[in-house]
């Protein structure tokens, strides 16, 4: 495998700006790294991307190539190759949403987030696989098949951004965009042994992102160090005039707090062990890998207390009526008339019967089950018992998190309970696929900010495990120091970063 593909971005973007490496010699690597590796769908390949504009990028790198090399001011990412999940709009790629029914639009705008990379530099090689319209924990939701976890190319790598930290687990791409509304960044970065940053709520621009719940979304970073998260988080994160839930605040200093993580130790950080994440559902091999994180982030001088959030066994239940409620409403706009797909279109036909026929057609089964649940929810009978009992839960875990936030800095858990499954496990059981996201939903419904970072592999199946750092609003910068004094601490992770696919590569 060529060297450029196990670097990690800030060493990259060194070489670059040394001029050690152009990035057009960068992004080449990683396109023929995609040729070897990404396949075309079928069992043998990681199938991270649904599209790739390599024109698009190398035209990209060469303007990079070019801004460094006039000796200007670059952002510190420039020239630097990076993936999208396809749930973020595009002017020069489609946007799919992993679903049928946006088959053919090509959005008349650019993304807030993907303006700011284009702005910085960054070199977009294309758009990943998701679950349709980010509904899942596995990528088998994904119209155009699942992504493939280059662990285990049998297994999942995690929902529904399976395919950005997929992309960037098989050194396909040092960095990727995702999307989190109740896990989608950090579950696939646990289950792939990467990084995956889901901010505080309201501090990366939501313009462009196709909406799920937009209560809940925020995209993030998906990386291989967490100094990497915190570089690209500066590119995309701050106010945007065109998200009206866009905070009007300064951004946490996280390049700053990764620097001081890795540099030195957490004396004095107070360290909050979830309770509730504990127990039955977790595989051995998860929790004893959690506890030897814990016991790392000890030895590094934080204060370990427990703490209870009985809320938080509220979380999954309330997110599963609140998201399909949004997502009913959201999803409304799918109408055959205004984007993509438009079936029976015959000029026989009433507008009425076009859009329940493309509707019918366009959208796939789990995304129908949060519609009809979400209408439900939603509908005067059943308002008050449903959605609005959910919405109290919400408010008993924002408390969860206030009462304790007052007596730690941040919380740790598991990322998800287990590792990563064989792909069709849980495709017919959707209570099953919902249980991944377990450790990651409070977060969501609170606002706060949360990251997963490897730790280490599961004594049981080898395969990588994630920790959670969750931290206050707008103290991102808490979770990046914790995270990367205990990346530093625990050095390289015993499997390799980018799993050998040699065998894959040597059959293409
Ligand atoms: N797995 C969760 C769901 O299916 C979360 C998805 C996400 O974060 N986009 O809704």
């Amino acid at each position: 495998m060529n060297e450029l593909l196990s670097l990690d971005a800030a060493e990259l973007a060194r070489r670059l700006h040394a001029r050690e490496v152009s990035s057009v010699e960068v992004t080449r690597a990683h396109l023929e790294r995609i040729e070897a590796v990404d396949g075309d769908g079928g069992p043998d390949g990681v199938h991270a991307f649904l599209h790739v504009d390599a024109d698009g990028a190398l035209a990209a790198a060469e303007a990079a190539d070019r801004a460094i090399a006039d000796g200007g001011p670059v952002s510190p990412l420039a020239g630097v190759p990076i993936a999208v999940k396809d749930n973020m709009t595009t002017t020069d790629m489609p946007t799919t949403c992993g679903s049928r029914i946006l088959e053919g639009w090509r959005p008349p705008y650019d993304a807030t987030v993907v303006a700011r990379l284009r702005a910085a530099g960054l070199v977009p090689l294309g758009k990943t696989n998701l679950d349709e319209f980010a509904m899942g924990s596995s990528t088998e939701n994904s119209a155009f098949g699942p992504s493939r976890n280059p662990w285990d190319l049998t297994r999942i790598p995690g929902g529904s951004g399976g395919g950005s930290s997929a992309a960037v687990a098989a050194g396909e791409a040092p960095l990727a965009l995702g999307s989190d509304t109740g896990g989608s960044i950090r579950q696939p970065g646990a289950v792939t042994g990467t990084v995956g940053v889901k901010p505080t709520y309201g501090t990366v621009s939501r313009y462009g992102l196709v909406a799920f719940s937009s209560s809940l979304d925020q995209i993030g970073p998906c990386a291989r160090s967490v100094l990497d998260a915190a570089l690209l988080h500066e590119v995309i994160g701050g106010h945007d005039r065109n998200d009206q839930t866009s905070v009007d605040a300064p951004l946490p200093p996280v390049v700053e707090a990764a620097l001081a993580g890795a540099r030195g130790d957490l004396a004095g950080v107070r360290v909050g062990v979830v309770s509730q994440f504990a127990g039955e559902g977790y595989q051995p091999g998860v929790s004893a890998a959690f506890t030897d994180a814990v016991r790392v982030l000890g030895e590094l001088g934080a204060d370990v207390v427990e703490v209870s959030c009985p809320s938080f066994s509220y979380a999954l239940p309330a997110y599963y009526l609140i998201a399909p409620s949004e997502a009913s409403s959201n999803l409304a706009r799918f109408d055959a008339m205004r984007y993509g797909l438009r079936v029976g279109d015959d000029g026989t036909r009433s507008t009425d019967d076009v859009m329940s026929l493309t509707r019918e057609v366009g959208f796939g089964a789990e995304v129908k089950r949060r519609i009809m649940i979400g209408t439900h929810a939603l509908s005067a009978g059943s308002y008050d018992a449903l959605y609005g009992k959910a919405q109290r839960a919400r408010t008993l875990i924002v408390r969860d998190f206030t009462a304790a936030f007052e007596t730690c800095d941040v919380l740790v858990s598991p990322t998800t309970p287990t590792t990563a499954f064989p792909i069709g496990e849980r495709a017919d059981d959707p209570l099953a696929m919902y249980l991944a996201d377990l450790c990651t939903i409070p977060t969501n419904l609170a606002g706060n900010a949360a990251l997963s970072v490897p730790c280490g592999t599961s004594a049981d199946d080898g395969l990588p495990v994630g920790l959670q750092v969750m931290a206050p609003a707008l103290a991102d910068d808490r979770a990046y120091r914790v995270a990367a004094a205990y990346e530093t601490a625990r050095g390289e992770p015993t499997g390799p970063r980018i799993p050998e696919l040699r065998a894959l590569e040597a059959t293409r």
